[in-house]
């Protein structure tokens, strides 16, 4: 689809690509074999992509950063995550929460906000919405019920807001500069009616990190628990309307979601394609290469044709983002649920394709594309993201 893209989206891919291949790959399998999942992370990494404003693509260029298109932060996150799933997605992650800031943000929060992320190339951002016995019901409540999704409480006292509860999975809670904590200010009101954004920083007090979570894949990509004992924020860290969290339905931030995964598993079938058809070259079975067995070759050509649909697919919906709001929800839910089903595959064929064959670095990675691929269950190809989608049909 190269020839839909405009000079400076190919620029950009160009640069990420270059990043990818210098950067992220080599580190790619020495991080993911770390065994402690605090010591993976890699600040030289985030340093590096925030010399080549890879780190502050997605602020607007008013404020720092480079204002680039849906489009081209597809292309980049596909570019990475061919190299590395879980890197891709420390950049991205951040760029999620550029996006929160544009769309809830005030004048005085935008500049305070972006002036300190753009001017601090160890600064990621992340966002508190699960919590122990809140996941999934975040997403799709039972319409009505308050008591369903997250109850992370925040009360007015004052000017300043008192924060009490915990949250779980929170990615760069461990290491970001700036937590999004999504809290209940109407406890009696259902979730999408009750709940407020606040931005807060490490080191408030009464704000303690519990553990991070010891994943099987993405291993590289921090997760961590967040305590909350009468955390004071002030009301000028308070994003959009008290009880508004919810209300920008369609603004820059739900666009990307989707998109961000969707993307990501793109890069996850170049990744495994990448491999098979190294290893089908290299490897000989029967007394010929493996690439000339049949069998082989339907396999390669499924991933093929699944990453090609995919690649399609992830294209159209970037590209409807930044020409259309606000954007199909039916496009962006099917966008998930088909890059997860598709990628899923793709990475269990090249996984299929090495079998048990102990050949070193090639079928570690064979291994740790799978390990990748099933975090989308957990985060976002579940019957609950399903369930999203067709509502949007009905
Ligand atoms: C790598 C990773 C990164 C993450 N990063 C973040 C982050 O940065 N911030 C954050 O807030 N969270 C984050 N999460 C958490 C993630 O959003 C949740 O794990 C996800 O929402 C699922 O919630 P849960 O794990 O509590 O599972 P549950 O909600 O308990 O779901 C378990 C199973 O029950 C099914 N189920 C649940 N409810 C229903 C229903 N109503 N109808 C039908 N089926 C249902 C689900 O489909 C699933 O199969 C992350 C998770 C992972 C794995």
């Amino acid at each position: 689809m190269d020839h839909l893209l405009n000079d400076t989206q190919r620029q950009w891919q160009l640069k990420a690509r270059a990043f990818a291949e210098s950067e992220i790959r080599p580190r790619s399998l020495v991080r993911d074999q770390i065994p402690q999942p605090g010591d993976t992370f890699d600040w030289s990494l985030i340093q590096t992509g925030s010399r080549l404003g890879i780190r502050t693509a997605a602020v607007p260029i008013e404020y720092g950063g480079h204002g680039i298109d849906f489009t081209t932060q597809a292309l980049m996150i596909t570019e990475m995550a061919r190299a590395d799933s879980a890197m891709a997605k420390t950049f991205s992650q951040s760029w999620k929460w550029s996006h929160l800031i544009i769309d809830h943000g005030n004048d005085d929060q935008k500049k305070r906000f972006f002036d300190a992320f753009v001017n601090d190339d160890q600064f990621v951002m992340g966002g508190g919405i699960t919590e122990p016995n809140a996941g999934s019901d975040n997403r799709l409540p039972p319409a009505d019920d308050p008591k369903s999704g997250l109850q992370l409480r925040a009360q007015l006292d004052g000017d300043t807001w008192v924060l009490n509860g915990s949250k779980c999975y929170i990615a760069n809670a461990n290491i970001g500069k700036l937590i999004f904590a999504f809290a209940r200010t109407d406890p009696g009101a259902p979730v999408h009616e009750g709940t407020t954004i606040f931005a807060v920083q490490p080191g408030t007090p009464g704000l303690k990190v519990g553990k991070v979570f010891n994943k099987h894949g993405w291993r590289f990509y921090q997760n961590a628990e967040l305590f909350f004992e009468n955390v004071r924020v002030p009301d000028s860290n308070r994003l959009g309307a008290i009880n508004g969290a919810h209300k920008k339905h369609g603004g820059r931030n739900s666009k990307f979601g989707d998109m961000e995964y969707a993307a990501n598993a793109l890069g996850l079938c170049e990744a495994a394609i990448d491999t098979a058809t190294l290893h089908g070259r290299t490897h000989r079975q029967a007394g010929k290469r493996l690439n000339e067995h049949q069998l082989f070759q339907l396999k390669l050509s499924e991933m093929h044709m699944l990453t090609e649909a995919l690649r399609s697919f992830v294209m159209r919906v970037a590209m409807e983002a930044d020409v259309t709001v606000p954007i199909s929800r039916k496009h962006n839910g099917l966008l998930m649920n088909f890059s997860t089903d598709a990628m899923q595959r793709v990475c269990y064929l090249n996984l299929d394709i090495h079998r048990g064959a102990n050949r070193g670095e090639i079928s570690a990675r064979a291994d740790k594309l799978v390990r990748d691929a099933i975090i989308w269950t957990h985060i976002a190809g579940d019957s609950v993201q399903r369930m999203k989608a067709v509502k949007a049909m009905l």
